[in-house]
């Protein structure tokens, strides 16, 4: 199935237009008509090799939001015409513990991604949603409710998975103080579910400019990590932190705003390792924890949650001629809060 797409054909370069055939839809595949494409800052880890050595060329992205336009023979979740969501993964072992338990992000095999790996194969390189159609196995897809816009939708399948998960696991809600990392394509998500679920949220954010935004998504406090000093006012104050930074810091600053028992979640994934300083986990019985997108049942519970609530991620609409430009204002910190393709303009 001839493709359009753009991709990277080599470690950083610029991403370029770029054609390349999908398998033909199998007897439990769904093909799709992509709408949009959210671009998430592991797709700039990945071109840019920041996470070590790629697969190229690459076609990025894994937040995708489309229509289906036809099933193979044996399919029974998905028809003709419905609205349909991919993420980061398009297939797992199915067999292990956690595959069975519906975690294929933690699969024990390994999950397959989206793109930058090799399908179940072994031999094909999967590739990702910065592309105009897609094949993927029933199993690995998630409906998308029908009130939901698909530009605002597609960001949810990394973004909105990513924060929801945590934020359910760690009991995020009434009488829990919680702060968000970074409003960027996640922490922005972050903001939202954990306004909805009832907690009062406190955005952390290296760009004071970003104070107006966060207020008017629900956030209840704004600090300016810009200036040491804000830090002295909040210490000791979260239940749990998550922490969605692209960036190196210096993450005992954030562990010491931590209650007694609380946890700090690591979401944000920079390429090189934290230096943690035991007197920050030991001094209040702290938690340093991380967490991984979220599998298949929780992300259809994610999209439920937001169209019962109205949850969608705030997109600025791009065209795929753009995407190199967005990659620079993604890094600059300059998005509100996620840049999303079009993809008919593949
Ligand atoms: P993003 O939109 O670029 O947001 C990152 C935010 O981090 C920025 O908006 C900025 O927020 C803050 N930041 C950036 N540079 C900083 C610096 N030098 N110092 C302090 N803060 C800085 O990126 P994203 O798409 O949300 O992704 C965030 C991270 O999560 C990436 O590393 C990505 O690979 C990772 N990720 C992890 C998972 C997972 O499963 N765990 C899934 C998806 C993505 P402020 O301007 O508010 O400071
Ligand atoms: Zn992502
Ligand atoms: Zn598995």
């Amino acid at each position: 199935m001839n493709t359009k797409a753009y991709a990277a054909l080599s470690a950083g370069s610029d991403l370029v237009p770029f054609e390349f055939d999908r398998r033909e839809v199998g007897a439990h595949d769904v093909e799709l008509d992509i709408k949009y494409a959210g671009i998430c800052h592991s797709d700039i880890h990945q071109v840019r090799e920041e996470w070590g050595a790629a697969i190229f060329p690459m076609v990025p992205g894994h937040e995708i939001a489309g229509v289906v336009t036809s099933v193979g023979a044996s399919v029974t979740k998905f028809k003709v015409g419905d609205h349909i969501g991919i993420g980061v993964f398009v297939d797992s072992c199915r067999t292990c513990e956690q595959c069975q338990k519906g975690l294929q992000q933690y699969c024990a095999n390994g999950m397959t991604g989206t793109y930058n790996g090799y399908e179940r194969d072994g031999k094909t390189v999967a590739m990702g949603g910065y592309s105009n159609r897609f094949v993927v196995n029933e199993d690995y897809a998630v409906h998308v409710p029908a009130n939901l816009p698909l530009d605002g939708v597609a960001p949810l399948l990394c973004a909105g998975i990513t924060l929801y998960s945590p934020i359910k696991h760690w009991k995020v809600g009434p009488g829990k103080k919680v702060a968000v990392m970074g409003l960027g394509g996640l922490g922005h998500m972050g903001v939202k579910f954990s306004v909805a679920l009832g907690a009062e949220v406190t955005v952390l954010s290296h760009s004071p400019s970003k104070e107006a935004d966060a207020k008017a998504m629900g956030a209840h406090h704004f600090v300016s990590t810009k200036d040491p000093e804000n830090f002295k006012a909040i210490a000791k104050s979260f239940d749990v932190i998550l922490n969605t930074v692209s960036a190196e810091l210096d993450i005992n600053q954030y562990l010491n705003l931590l209650k007694l028992d609380g946890t700090l979640v690591t979401i944000g994934l920079p390429g090189k390792p934290y230096s943690v300083h035991a007197g920050s986990l030991l001094s209040g019985r702290r938690s340093l924890a991380g967490s991984m997108i979220g599998g298949i049942p929780e992300t259809q519970e994610m999209l439920d949650f937001c169209g019962e609530h109205n949850i969608l991620s705030d997109v600025e609409v791009i065209k795929a001629d753009y995407i190199n430009a967005a990659y620079e204002r993604t890094i600059a910190s300059d998005v509100k809060y996620r840049f999303v393709i079009d993809a008919s303009t593949f």
